[in-house]
């Protein structure tokens, strides 16, 4: 019987420089008791030293490298691929034996001030980030004092967004209800409020979209001009793009994840005619926010549209407000 010899392709010849192999593929390629090895050096690493194997890199004599790190700038070690082994650091692991040697040197240069290095270089970059801040700060000051120069500060980005409603207001709507003698002004008040407010959103985002705007104190529509630089508009008022997107979303207008919310109400708002429906439509839109609340969603919440105060101002005053609108 003649025997058959199985030759594994090198490395290097079976993922050149233009075909980088996944991670399923680095896998693969061992064979299965060196892949075992593998992987448990994988686990090793991020268990004991927090690095990971993130950061590849083709070498002219060892193809494909994966270096172990927390940033591409901060490597404790880089692995090289062979056909019957892996190498780290000098010791070429093929056996537990080797594997362990191979742990113990990483544990060495780990030792040898790994992250002190890392520290050094979370510092530079917060670094860095202060002095861009900062430089990003002085930059647009002079922006700011040449666009002055030629209109009037009293007439450069001067926003006006419907207001928020306040959380005393509520409550004290709230109350009302509960006392069986409903303030019908303050409930049209608060409304009103959250129907303004949704309204020129839905009008404003759009247009800024399109890198168009609204003047806030005509209503025509304006193109903007550059990113930074004047848009005037013929009333006298004038505006800079990127202040306009900026006031936008400082100000919490209603936008985006909650549009649903927001459109509902806007539709149903000037339906409602009497004060148990308005006050069951409130109430409903206050009860859309605790649900966003409740489910812990990502980024801020949409109360937060609407509503004054901080998340946590908010929601603990929605926990507060007894309405049994008998649905
Ligand atoms: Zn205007």
């Amino acid at each position: 019987m003649r025997e058959v010899m199985v030759i594994k392709m090198e490395w290097k010849d079976s993922y050149p420089q233009t075909k980088k192999p996944s991670y399923k593929e680095l896998l693969d390629y061992f064979l299965p008791p060196i892949r075992d090895l593998f992987v448990r050096f994988d686990d090793e690493m991020q268990k004991r030293f927090d690095v990971h194997n993130k950061y590849h890199k083709y070498l002219k004599t060892q193809g494909w490298t994966y270096g172990y790190g927390r940033n591409y700038n901060c490597e404790l070690l880089k692995v090289a691929i062979q056909s019957d082994s892996f190498l780290v650091l000098g010791v070429t692991v093929e056996d537990e034996a080797s594997l362990q040697r191979a742990l113990d040197e990483a544990k060495r240069v780990y030792d040898n001030g790994f992250e002190a290095r890392y520290a050094d270089l979370c510092e530079k970059r917060r670094r860095n980030q202060i002095e861009r801040a900062k430089n990003r700060t002085a930059r647009e000051k002079a922006e700011l004092s040449a666009l002055l120069e030629t209109v009037e500060s009293t007439k450069l980005n001067q926003f006006r967004w419907c207001k928020k409603v306040s959380r005393r207001d509520l409550q004290r709507l709230y109350q009302s209800e509960a006392n069986g003698m409903i303030d019908d002004v303050l409930l049209d008040e608060i409304g009103y409020a959250f129907y303004a407010r949704c309204k020129q959103s839905k009008e404003i985002l759009p247009l800024l979209e399109q890198g168009q705007m609204k003047c806030h104190h005509c209503g025509s529509v304006l193109y903007a001009t550059g990113y930074a630089s004047i848009t005037q508009c013929e009333c006298g008022y004038c505006y800079t793009y990127r202040e306009y997107r900026r006031s936008f979303n400082a100000n919490d207008m209603p936008a985006h994840r909650a549009q649903p919310i927001f459109d509902a109400f806007m539709e149903k708002w000037p339906q409602s005619k009497e004060p148990p429906q308005k006050m069951m439509l409130i109430d409903w839109l206050i009860h859309a926010f605790h649900v966003t609340l409740m489910s812990g969603e990502k980024g801020r919440s949409v109360c937060v549209n609407l509503i004054e105060g901080t998340k946590k101002q908010i929601s603990d005053m929605i926990l507060t407000l007894a309405y049994d609108s008998g649905v």
